[in-house]
């Protein structure tokens, strides 16, 4: 039995970090500063993220698990049962789709026990009978191969580490949550197989035909394997997590340095969900192996992050070709891929430096990505979903990407189910606790339980209508008093912080960035505040990025604002100018968009003419409303990157031949 699952044998469990005689002796997160603490042992409260989990697991989690046992994409499903000879059809969909189910079974997983879920748990058991019966013998599951006859760990087959990383990941989560097992042998008998064909370097396979960029290829000694999707490193580590098979940690390794060495890669420049979820992968195996080149390479990896390889969203992946990182200071707004999937894979890269450093500068960019780049990619309904994420947006265009309209699924259905599975897990990301130690990292409405090294039994109540409200209140109960340090994140955009332990005053930094460390003596009924001051801000472009020259940025604590013409309706987006020194004033308005505090002020609107000189500028009132929820009325203009300079704005032209009639005799 491993620490998981002492936590969640029963729904309410205390969590200890302590071992007992049933667990392996094995210890893991040995060279983490912060340690995680199992999903069960937080339980959202009234808060920001508790109706979101909400809509995710009731309406979010139905949507797609409909859409892939009885609607457009039920193909997904039947191509297990295509590649089990249970039914003759032909294979359907794109060469990834396996992947997509594995992820919903994942994050069914993590709702098993939880309230109003028994028909999530029964597609999960009837979903998990379907793909296990096209497992074969030895443990080989991958439809794009068993069924259409492919040769498998070929030029012919296609991800299977990736698979088996899903398939694993799913398994992890449903043996810890339910303490089943089939799912889980199932999927480490498929890694047992990838391990045994080709961890020892010298059985990887020829490749027959050379393919494109890394991560595509791998290279050794002349031989080549397509790994094509990164993703197992972390799953192995997981998976040394649950067993203390080194073995696994090693395969991790094995794969990373494989080839094109990932240890010796420059920068962010491919795929962005590949380069994500491997940074996350690469910092993962630091945590359990000590392994320092591994952090280093990272650490240059996040620098050349913060070269203006990401939005201000947090979301990453400026370019459609290669849904590719562009070159650094490449951000354009409309165009901007931001891949939803790119954006949760951030939200594990962060979090993994966060437990390897405890340095709040990555909870700070984890919160950034949440707030923003990551739920602006689903309806407020929890619903409809964005593949991509743009900055900007016409509504005139939305015919021509029509991507840009949320939906229930894609041909390549990734980010549907990978939404749902973090919606499922967002409560590991709000604390951590290692012996006398709790890291508050997310403020919402939540609890923890949580068990001291002297056996003191603690439960941790946060209340806070965060992000709204800058006040946050955590509730202390302990059955006999007992010695911890509290840590409390204050973020880098917060200044002026306060906080008090039972009225009294505690010392803060005058700027945000760290952790406020509260070290004492605790008992039951103690309470503890903060005031995390958020005025509304301005953020000047970058002059490097060519879609922010002359532009700003509007935030209030996390939230990054946009315009929306619906709250608009007397400009033109295109003839607003902000000025640098706009006062905004906040305002929640309960009634819209499921309540969201909205930020307005006094800008221009300047009105260029054909003619120089002719230009007017008249007062108007712009009102901002969070980046997350824009497009859930119907389509029209939206900026996240305002002007502030009259210049930038387009001019009416002069008719030219190109915008006249041409004929074939002109
Ligand atoms: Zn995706």
């Amino acid at each position: 039995m491993s620490i998981h699952r002492v936590a969640i044998t029963v729904c309410c469990a205390v969590w200890t970090a302590s071992a007992t005689a049933a667990e392996p002796t094995h210890a893991t997160y040995k060279y983490a500063k912060l340690r995680p603490v199992p999903r069960r042992a937080v339980t959202f409260g009234d808060g920001f993220w508790k109706p979101r989990v909400d809509a995710s697991r009731t309406a979010g989690m139905r949507v797609v698990l409909d859409e892939y046992l009885t609607g457009k994409s039920k193909y997904i499903t039947r191509n297990f049962q295509v590649a089990a000879g249970t039914v003759d059809e032909p294979r359907q969909g794109g060469r990834n789709s396996d992947e997509f189910l594995y992820k919903l079974m994942e994050a069914a997983s993590y709702y098993v026990g939880d309230e109003d879920t028994g028909q999530i748990v029964r597609d999960l058991d009837r979903i998990i009978d379907v793909v296990l019966a096209a497992q074969l013998d030895d443990g080989y599951l991958n439809t794009w191969v068993t069924a259409t006859g492919k040769r498998r760990f070929s030029s012919e087959s296609w991800m299977e580490y990736y698979y088996g990383a899903h398939l694993m990941q799913a398994g992890l989560a449903h043996r810890r949550i339910t303490g089943e097992t089939r799912l889980f042998d199932a999927a480490r008998k498929y890694i047992d197989l990838l391990h045994r064909e080709t961890s020892p370097p010298d059985k990887w396979p020829f490749l027959t035909e050379p393919t494109d960029a890394w991560p595509y290829k791998f290279k050794h000694e002349e031989r080549l394997y397509v790994q094509r999707h990164p993703d197992a490193e972390m799953a192995l580590v997981e998976l040394y997590r649950e067993t203390g098979d080194k073995k696994y940690l090693d395969f991790s390794r094995l794969i990373m340095e494989g080839g094109e060495n990932y240890l010796k890669r420059e920068g962010l420049v491919s795929h962005a969900v590949k380069e994500t979820l491997l940074n996350a992968g690469a910092i993962d195996y630091y945590l359990e192996s000590g392994d320092r080149r591994f952090f280093d390479q990272v650490g240059r990896m996040w620098a050349d992050l913060n070269r203006g390889k990401m939005y201000i969203t947090g979301g990453v992946g400026a370019r459609h070709a290669g849904e590719a990182y562009g070159d650094n200071y490449e951000l354009p707004n409309r165009s901007a891929y931001a891949e939803t999937c790119a954006a949760i894979s951030n939200v594990f890269w962060q979090w993994r430096l966060l437990l390897a450093t405890g340095e709040a500068k990555y909870a700070d960019l984890m919160e950034r990505v949440l707030y923003n780049g990551f739920l602006a990619g689903v309806s407020l309904d929890g619903t409809k979903f964005f593949y991509r994420n743009p900055l900007s947006h016409r509504g005139s265009n939305a015919g021509k990407q029509p991507d840009e309209l949320r939906h229930t699924y894609w041909g390549c259905s990734c980010c549907p189910p990978n939404i749902q599975r973090l919606f499922a897990s967002l409560q590991t990301y709000v604390y951590t606790a290692t012996d006398s130690h709790v890291g508050v990292h997310l403020y919402t409405g939540s609890t923890l339980r949580y068990m001291l090294p002297g056996g003191e039994e603690l439960t941790l109540v946060q209340k806070t209508d965060y992000p709204w409200s800058e006040d946050v209140q955590f509730d202390v109960a302990l059955d006999k008093p007992g010695r911890f340090t509290l840590s409390l994140r204050i973020p880098g955009w917060c200044h002026g912080a306060s906080a008090e332990v039972n009225g009294q005053t505690v010392e803060v930094k005058p700027r945000g960035g760290y952790y406020l460390a509260i070290d004492r003596p605790w008992r039951g009924g103690d309470v503890v505040r903060v005031k995390l001051p958020m005025p509304p801000r301005i953020v000047a472009g970058d002059r490097r990025v060519a879609d922010q020259v002359g532009r700003l940025a509007i935030l209030r604590g996390p939230i990054v604002y946009c315009l929306e013409s619906h709250d608009n309706p007397d400009a033109d987006l295109d003839q607003i100018v902000v000025p640098e020194d706009i006062e905004l004033s906040a305002r929640f308005e309960p009634g819209l968009l499921g309540g969201v505090v909205t930020l307005s002020g006094k800008a221009q609107l300047v009105r260029h003419a054909v003619e120089p000189g002719e230009t007017t500028i008249e007062p108007t009132t712009i009102k901002a409303i969070p980046y997350y929820v824009w497009a859930n009325r119907e389509p029209c203009d939206m900026d996240v990157w305002l002007a502030c300079d009259a210049e930038i704005l387009p001019r009416p032209k002069r008719p030219t031949i190109a915008f006249g009639k041409m004929t074939k005799h002109e």
